[in-house]
C-alpha cells in the first residue's frame, strides 16, 4: 500500500479550505494547507469583510444628517479616511490570525507558499521547492479579479487595491454592474467622491429581480451615484493628475480614480492541473459534482474555484461536505437551491429564491405581491430613501417561491425569511404570522393585495 505524507493536502485557506481542512483534521485526518497570500483569503482579507467594515464606515455620514430631525446637532462632522483604512486592515489581521489559530488549534501544517501539482498525488511547494504527497487533494483556491480589455486598462485599480488607497479620490468611474461595482460606488460616494457606475448592459445588478433592479439603481442615483448604462468603455489614459476614460462612442470622462468591478475568474491557472488529469469547464472553472469530487477519483474542488455559486458561505458549507463525506463517513451534499443574498448597497439589497421572471418561465406565472414605502425613521428624519419589498409565490399551490428586499436592513430580514422560502411554506401560512411592531418587516407579514 503507498503510503503518503497526508491524508488530505488542501491548496488555499479561504473560507472553503480552512473549514473542509479544519474539519478533516478534526476527524483525525492527517491535513496539510497551502497559501500563497494571506490566510483567510478574498472574504476576510480583501472581500466581505473589509468591504462590509468600510459600507459600515460610509453609513455614519447618512446618519449624522439623519440624527438632525431627532434633536442632535452634529455640525462640523469630519471624516478621515486613513484611520478607518487603518482599523480595517487591523481587524482583517486580526480575523487572520484567528484563521490560522483555528486550523492550527486542529492540528492542521500550514504552508505560506504556492502550491502546484507536480503529478495526481504530489505537490510542489515554490518556495522550498519540497515536494510532498496526499492520498487526497482539494483545491480551494477561490477566484482573482477580472481585468479590463481596453486600452490603458492596467491604469484602472481593482478592488483590491481600493480597500489600501492612500487618499480617496476626488472622483471614481466604477466599471461594472455587478456586486462588487454597486457595492464600491456606495461606499465611495457614502464617503464623499463623486461616484459614476459605467455599465455595458441597460440595467446594473442583471440575475436580480426587475423591480429590485429598477428600484435599487434609482435609490442609488438618489444618493448622488451616476449610474450610467449602456456604457461602454473604449480607453483609459493619464491625464494630468486625473484620469481620462473614453467610451465607445467618443464621449469622455475626466476622473480621478478608475476602478474594475467587472467580475472575476476561477483562480485555476498555473496549477498543475493538467499533470493531474483535471477536467475544466469552457469558462476555466473545475467541474465537480454533488459531493465536489472533479475529474479525478481522489481530487476535490469547492468555493469559487468550481462550477457553482460565488458566495463565502457556499464555499463553508461545501467544505463541511467534503469533509463530512470523505473523513466522517458521512455522505452530504450541500444543496444550492434558495441560498440568501445580498448585496451591500445603499440602500441594501436582499434577495433569496426565484425572481418573478424565473416563477413565470418555470410555472407559467406567478402570485406577486409588493410594498414600496419609507420607514418611519426616514419619515422623521426627512430622508426620502425608500423601501421595496416582494413576494414571489407560485400561481396554484401558493408556495413562496421568492423574497426580495431593498431597503435598510433588507440583509438581516431577508436572512430570516430565507428559512421559511426554504422550508416551502405556502402564502397562506407566511400570513399567519403576526406583525412585530413596530418595524420595517412587518410589512412582509402584512402584503394581502396581488399586485399582479
Ligand atoms: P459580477 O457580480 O459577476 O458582476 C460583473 C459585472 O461586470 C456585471 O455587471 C457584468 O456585466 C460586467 N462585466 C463582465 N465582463 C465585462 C466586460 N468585459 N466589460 C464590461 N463589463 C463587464 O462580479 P463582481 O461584482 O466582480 O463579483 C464577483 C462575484 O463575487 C459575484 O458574482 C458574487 O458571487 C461574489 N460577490 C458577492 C458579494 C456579496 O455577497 N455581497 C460581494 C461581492 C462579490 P453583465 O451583467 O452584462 O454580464
Amino acid at each position: 500500500m503507498t503510503s503518503y505524507d497526508y491524508d488530505l493536502f488542501v491548496i488555499g485557506a479561504g473560507s472553503g479550505g480552512v473549514r473542509a481542512g479544519r474539519v478533516a483534521a478534526q476527524a483525525g485526518a492527517r491535513v496539510a494547507i497551502a497559501e500563497e497570500y494571506r490566510i483567510g483569503g478574498t472574504c476576510v482579507i480583501r472581500g466581505c469583510v473589509p468591504k462590509k467594515l468600510l459600507v459600515y464606515g460610509g453609513e455614519f455620514g447618512q446618519a449624522f444628517e439623519d440624527a438632525k430631525m431627532f434633536g442632535w446637532s452634529a455640525d462640523n462632522v469630519r471624516f478621515d479616511w486613513k484611520t478607518l483604512r487603518e482599523n480595517v486592515q487591523n481587524e482583517v489581521t486580526r480575523l487572520s490570525g484567528i484563521y490560522r489559530a483555528n486550523l492550527e488549534k486542529a492540528g492542521v501544517s500550514i504552508f505560506e507558499e504556492r502550491a502546484e501539482f507536480a503529478d495526481p498525488h504530489t505537490l510542489r511547494l515554490s518556495k522550498s521547492g519540497r515536494a510532498v504527497t496526499a492520498e487526497k487533494v482539494l483545491i480551494a483556491t477561490g477566484g482573482r479579479v477580472r481585468p479590463l480589455d481596453c486600452a490603458g486598462a492596467d491604469l484602472a485599480i481593482t478592488s483590491n487595491e481600493a480597500f489600501l488607497l492612500d487618499a480617496l479620490p476626488k472622483s471614481i468611474a466604477i466599471v461594472g454592474g455587478g456586486y462588487v461595482a454597486a457595492e464600491f460606488a456606495t461606499i465611495f460616494a457614502s464617503l464623499g467622491v463623486e461616484t459614476t457606475i459605467l455599465y455595458r448592459g441597460a440595467e446594473i445588478l442583471r440575475g436580480f429581480d426587475d423591480d429590485v433592479r429598477a428600484f435599487a439603481a434609482a435609490e442609488m442615483e438618489r444618493t448622488g451615484i451616476a449610474v450610467r448604462c449602456k456604457a461602454e468603455l473604449d480607453a483609459i489614459a493619464r491625464d494630468g493628475d486625473d484620469y481620462a476614460v473614453t467610451l465607445r462612442g467618443g464621449e469622455t470622462l475626466r476622473v480621478g480614480l478608475v476602478m474594475a468591478a467587472i467580475g472575476r475568474d476561477p483562480n485555476a491557472d498555473g496549477l498543475g492541473l493538467e499533470k493531474a488529469g483535471v477536467d475544466r469547464t469552457m469558462n476555466g472553472q473545475i467541474a465537480v459534482d454533488e459531493y465536489n469530487q472533479s475529474s479525478v477519483a481522489h481530487i476535490f474542488a469547492l468555493g469559487d474555484v468550481t462550477n457553482r455559486l460565488q458566495l463565502t458561505p457556499v464555499a463553508i458549507r461545501e467544505g463541511q461536505a467534503f469533509a463530512e463525506t470523505q473523513f466522517l463517513n458521512r455522505p452530504t451534499a450541500f444543496d444550492h437551491a434558495d441560498v440568501p443574498t445580498a448585496v451591500f448597497c445603499r440602500p441594501p439589497v436582499a434577495t433569496v429564491g426565484l425572481t418573478e421572471h424565473e416563477a413565470r418561465e418555470k410555472f407559467g406565472g406567478a402570485d406577486v405581491y409588493l410594498a414600496d414605502f419609507r420607514t418611519m425613521k426616514h419619515v422623521l428624519a426627512g430622508n426620502p430613501e425608500r423601501t421595496l419589498m416582494k413576494l414571489v409565490a407560485h400561481p396554484q399551490s401558493g408556495k413562496v417561491l421568492g423574497a426580495h428586499m431593498v431597503g435598510r436592513d433588507a440583509p438581516e430580514i431577508i436572512q430570516m425569511a430565507a428559512i421559511a422560502v426554504k422550508a416551502g411554506i405556502t402564502k397562506q401560512q407566511w400570513d399567519a404570522t403576526c406583525a412585530l411592531h413596530p418595524t420595517a418587516a412587518e410589512e412582509f407579514v402584512l402584503l394581502r393585495e396581488k399586485a399582479r
